[in-house]
């Protein structure tokens, strides 16, 4: 059995996972989960795979979502703030560490279960991005396992040889070649996309994902991260 924390397990990467690990229950022991705000959908993921522990960032949703959990008899116990996010990643009973919660925000704990030698399984590649070289020194002095979860970065660690490490000149990869799938925006004109709303722009032709991510992928800045 693998103990497992969900950061960010309201978002779409977040239920993905517990989807997975809901279908291997002999695999996967839900440890902890983590949301911002949602206390309907923790309350439900709670309900269903009662982990040691919750985690909210404000302390009012989290004393509603304490409230709900005692009311249906559920013992997992409810933290609140961005400390606790970290507390959870680095707990003993976890192995692996999902870390979906998008943006900034999952920076430190991301780190912290870095440092804390965790199997790290990173879709919040903006964490990698803010902090390079000190995540990474993270990474080789505890020994964690570093896995891209995020697609493009997976794909280039399947097709990598196994001496990647070295760096991609020693291990005789020329470049790297990204493609795209475009977008909602693919065939408009750069002078239409004045007018364009939030809307059209999450509205991913192939992907459901969450909003942040649908725009990056629209403007392209995903690519660039
Ligand atoms: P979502 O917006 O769907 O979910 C974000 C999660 O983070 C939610 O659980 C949300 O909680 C939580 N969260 C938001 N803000 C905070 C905060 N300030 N503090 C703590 N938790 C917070 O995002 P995605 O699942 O789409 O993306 C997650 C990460 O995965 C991003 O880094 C993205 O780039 C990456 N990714 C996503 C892909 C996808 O297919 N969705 C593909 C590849 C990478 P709440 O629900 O309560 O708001």
């Amino acid at each position: 059995m693998k103990g497992i924390c969900v950061l960010g397990s309201t978002g779409s990467i977040g239920v993905s996972t517990l989807d997975v690990a809901g279908r291997h229950p002999d695999q996967y022991r839900v440890i902890a989960l983590t949301a911002n705000n949602n206390v309907d959908r923790l309350f439900e993921q709670c309900q269903r795979f009662s982990p040691l522990y919750a985690v909210m960032i404000d302390e009012r949703p989290a004393a509603e979502l304490r409230r709900r959990l005692a009311d249906a008899d559920v013992k997992t116990e409810v933290l609140s703030g961005a400390k606790a996010l970290e507390d959870v990643s680095v707990l003993p009973e976890v192995d692996s560490v999902m870390a979906a919660i998008v943006g900034a925000a999952g920076l430190l704990p991301t780190l912290a279960a870095a440092k804390a030698g965790k199997t790290v399984l990173l879709a919040n590649k903006e964490a990698l991005v803010m902090s390079g070289p000190l995540f990474m020194s993270a990474v080789t002095e505890s020994g964690a396992d570093l896995l891209p979860i995020d697609s493009e970065h997976n794909a280039i660690f399947q097709c990598m040889p196994a001496n990647y490490h070295a760096g991609h000149r020693a291990a005789e990869v020329r470049r790297i070649l990204l493609t795209a799938s475009g977008g909602p925006f693919l065939r408009k004109g750069l002078h239409e996309l004045h007018n364009v709303t939030p809307d059209e722009a999450v509205a991913h032709p192939n992907w459901v994902m969450g909003r942040k991510i649908s725009v990056d992928s629209a403007t392209m800045m995903n690519m660039g991260l």
